[in-house]
């Protein structure tokens, strides 16, 4: 696994992050690094809130 350590270095996770921030930081890791998968109860978040990944121009 390749770890890009100076994204994690500048986008810590806080502690007491809402779901919201947990989401958008899983959306950007995953763009940015390949460390660790996103964890499944993210990916469904995403799905629900239909927010592309890799299809900015997907219909809402
Ligand atoms: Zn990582």
């Amino acid at each position: 696994m390749k770890i890009n350590k100076e994204w994690h270095s500048k986008h810590r996770m806080p502690a007491n992050a809402t779901l919201d921030q947990r989401i958008q930081w899983h959306i950007q890791h995953a763009a940015a690094c390949a460390c660790r998968e996103m964890p499944p109860s993210i990916r469904e978040e995403i799905k629900k809130r239909k927010i592309g990944i890799d299809t900015p121009h997907t219909k809402r």
